[in-house]
């Protein structure tokens, strides 16, 4: 039989009708004769709330205590869901991260999935029931309760739709699919039909957070079809799957902006062999994500280093440059918070030139500068001050036409 994995957000289960109606969804893709399992995530803000919680008690929570907290959110959504199909006789049993083994790394606030045990849920499918799983979380081989990042409830579902070969991975959230722009800061963006893996990891580590990286990246490695469609409603949203020949002939599919960053900058390093590594192994050894790294010779002698990383890592990563900073003959590190990156990404740009050109002259034109640039072969970003970000965007936005769908587009 086949199995479909159907994923809703904290505002699809924010509060009891909304539980009911995404319970009723699933009872109704099983009595078109699949077996469904959900994955839920905590109702409404409430990992926000958690998140709050803790700060009041402690500035600097330690993480592992941090992710024991933010997991009950989670617990709570699934064992009430389950109570909500039982209520309507349908069959059903809800598992926590580490009842489903879903053995993950100890990086606690950020982990890893290292493996799933599929058969623990195989078996209560095989007796007809609804099995609904607390997403964002699982367990290291010490049996501590880890999480995935916050969104990682997308990642959890897009894992168990690989590890049980689901027809497909249902994301439901709080808007109709995937944009050409997130549509609460850019209001004409358009609904995409379609999207690649490739352009959705981009939009996504820049800042699409309407999936969760690693969500799309398992997706793309054991081919789950993932289908973003909105809970409210009963019509198909957009689905990211391989690239296909036609989506080159969309220069600019997106574009993003992403504010909770910042940037580090190792001014006059040393300039022998060997020290942006020393640099990067230090911050890969404290478990520091960083992007867009630059350097730049000044001299024989100096090289200026910058990388950009989330404000949740900043701390962590300041600490770890401060420690080297001397063995790499560093002469001053400076930080930037103030600092928002907005990205446009499409497939089509390996083929097509100009894009840079239009993105510089949309950004010049709205008299916002550009702080740094990096590219990769299907995105262009450009580092703003944080104020401009949402002014940035827009700008973008409307020379690449994002507001008309991609046949009408005249770039
Ligand atoms: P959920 O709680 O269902 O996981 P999220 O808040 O994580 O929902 O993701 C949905 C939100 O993502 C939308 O409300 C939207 O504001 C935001 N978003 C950002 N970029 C995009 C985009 N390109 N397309 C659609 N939504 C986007
Ligand atoms: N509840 C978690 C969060 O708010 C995980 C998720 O929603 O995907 O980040
Ligand atoms: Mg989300």
């Amino acid at each position: 039989m086949a199995i479909i994995v159907q994923k809703f957000g904290g505002t699809s289960v924010a509060d009891a009708d909304k539980i009911r109606r995404a319970a009723k969804r699933a009872i109704s893709t099983k009595e078109k004769g699949y077996q469904v399992v959900v994955v839920a995530s905590a109702r409404g803000k409430q990992t926000d709330q958690l998140v709050a919680d803790a700060l009041e008690l402690n500035p600097n929570p330690p993480k592992r205590e941090m992710d024991q907290l933010l997991s009950t959110g989670e617990q709570q959504t699934v064992s009430l869901f389950a109570m909500a199909l039982e209520a309507m006789g349908q069959k059903a049993i809800s598992f926590t991260g580490g009842q489903i083994r879903m053995m993950t790394d100890n990086a606690f606030t950020k982990a890893s999935i290292q493996s799933i045990n599929a058969e623990i849920m195989h078996e209560q499918l095989r007796q007809g029931k609804i099995v609904i799983v607390a997403g964002f979380q699982g367990i290291d081989e010490e049996g501590n309760i880890t999480t995935l990042g916050r969104g990682g409830s997308d990642t959890t579902a897009v894992a168990i739709a690989a590890a049980l070969d689901a027809e497909e991975c249902e994301i439901y959230t709080d808007v109709d699919g995937i944009y050409t722009s997130d549509p609460r800061i850019f209001k004409d963006a358009v609904k995409m039909d379609q999207i690649s893996y490739e352009e959705m990891l981009e939009m996504a580590s820049l800042g699409a957070g309407v999936m969760h990286i690693r969500a799309v990246a398992f997706g793309k490695r054991y081919n789950v079809n993932i289908h973003v469609r909105n809970s409210a409603k009963d019509i198909d949203g957009t689905i990211i799957t391989h690239e296909v020949p036609q989506m080159e002939g969309v220069v600019v599919s997106g574009a993003t902006v992403q504010k909770d960053m910042a940037k580090i900058g190792l001014i006059g390093v040393d300039n022998i062999p060997g020290n942006a590594a020393k640099v990067f192994a230090h911050l890969a050894k404290a478990k520091v994500v960083v992007n867009d790294i630059i350097q730049t010779e000044v001299s024989d002698e100096k090289a200026n280093l910058s990388f950009m990383t989330s404000i949740s890592d900043l701390d962590t990563a300041k600490e770890t440059v401060e420690g080297i900073k001397k063995e790499i003959g560093c002469q001053e590190i400076l930080v930037r918070q103030d600092i928002a990156e907005v990205s446009v990404v499409g497939v089509g740009m390996r083929t097509h030139y100009g894009v840079a050109d239009k993105m510089f002259g949309a950004l010049a034109k709205a008299k916002i500068n550009i702080d740094s640039i990096t590219t990769s072969e299907i995105r262009i970003s450009c580092a703003v001050d944080e104020d401009q970000a949402e002014k940035a965007l827009v700008a973008v936005c409307r020379a690449f036409d994002l507001d008309k769908p991609a046949s009408e587009r005249t770039f």
